[in-house]
């Protein structure tokens, strides 16, 4: 998500954009601003950069009592933190000029480096998810046959759907124990533990190696419901057992079926999935998307 502010500076530094930051070329500096949780962010990216250069830019933070800041490869990041207001993009905007004035003065026959390659030369920005590279046409082009080739062979991976059910279906039983201490030690079940069943059943059906797509989805999504009623099961006979003190199953049975025993059995399950499906029907959203997304490299728009 690109803010207004941003996007405005953007739109007067000639900057492109992707999803969620504003880049380009500045003075030979190649430039990244985002917005991040509860801060502006500013990074600044020179192939070369010594520890005078450190020191400088050190130097003009601390007068701009600007705290944060972190050197990254070839650059600095610059964080701006937000409080209860946004942070000033007049103020972002007179440090980032002051920074770059100076790399100009010090580097100016230096331009920006492909990010793949590491040569000078004309280069142009892109974007794969939410990272963004500078990057010449060569490069691009190799990037776009390497994610076309990685695509495809995850196409024609195996499925391996009994494998992944019967994942899912274990690492969901670790769920039903959480489940049971929940009930026992609560008296109430919480509405995480249907969470808790498709989480682990992901987890489960992905270390079983089953393939994630639709089908993956529904399977996972089914042990999940079998799991909530199973888990509620379980958790109510441990608790009559534990209140009786007694390990006879035959009593046990005797007890679930009395007619009202029975019934609040049903309207535990019931709550139960009432409190779970909204999670469930997100994780189910999640997952498709996880699997329609195929990776892409983009050129950077205009703003
Ligand atoms: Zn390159």
């Amino acid at each position: 998500m690109l803010w207004p502010g941003i996007r405005k500076l953007g739109k007067e530094l000639g900057f492109k954009r992707t999803n969620s930051e504003i880049v380009g070329k500045l003075k030979n500096c190649f430039i990244k601003i985002f917005d991040g949780n509860n801060m502006k962010v500013l990074e600044i990216f020179k192939s070369e950069m010594d520890e005078q250069d450190k020191e400088y830019i050190i130097n003009i933070l601390k007068q701009k009592k600007v705290k944060k800041y972190e050197w990254i490869t070839n650059g600095v990041r610059i964080i701006f933190s937000e409080y209860i207001r946004p942070y000033s993009i007049v103020k972002i905007k007179e440090i980032l000029f002051i920074l770059i004035d100076y790399l100009e003065q010090k580097y100016y026959d230096i331009i920006p480096i492909c990010h793949r390659c590491s040569i000078e030369k004309e280069a142009d920005v892109y974007f794969i998810g939410n990272i963004s590279k500078y990057l010449c046409y060569d490069c691009f082009k190799t990037y776009e046959k390497e994610l076309n080739n990685e695509y495809c062979q995850y196409k024609q991976l195996p499925t391996n759907y009994f494998s992944g059910f019967i994942g899912a279906l274990l690492f969901s039983f670790i769920g039903i124990m959480v489940t049971v201490l929940l009930f026992v030690f609560f008296q109430r079940l919480a509405a995480i533990c249907g969470l808790l069943y498709i989480i682990l059943g992901i987890k489960g059906y992905k270390v079983f190696k089953g393939k994630m797509t639709p089908i993956g989805a529904l399977i996972i999504i089914s042990v999940g419901l079998i799991m909530i009623s199973v888990g509620t099961f379980f958790a109510y006979s441990v608790m009559i057992l534990m209140e009786l003190k007694t390990t006879d199953i035959n009593i046990l049975k005797t007890i679930l079926n009395i007619p009202e025993v029975k019934n609040e059995l049903k309207l535990n399950i019931i709550l139960s999935y009432v409190i779970s499906g909204f999670f469930i029907i997100l994780q189910l959203f999640t997952m498709l998307k996880d699997w329609k997304f195929q990776k892409n490299i983009l050129k950077a728009r205009d703003i």
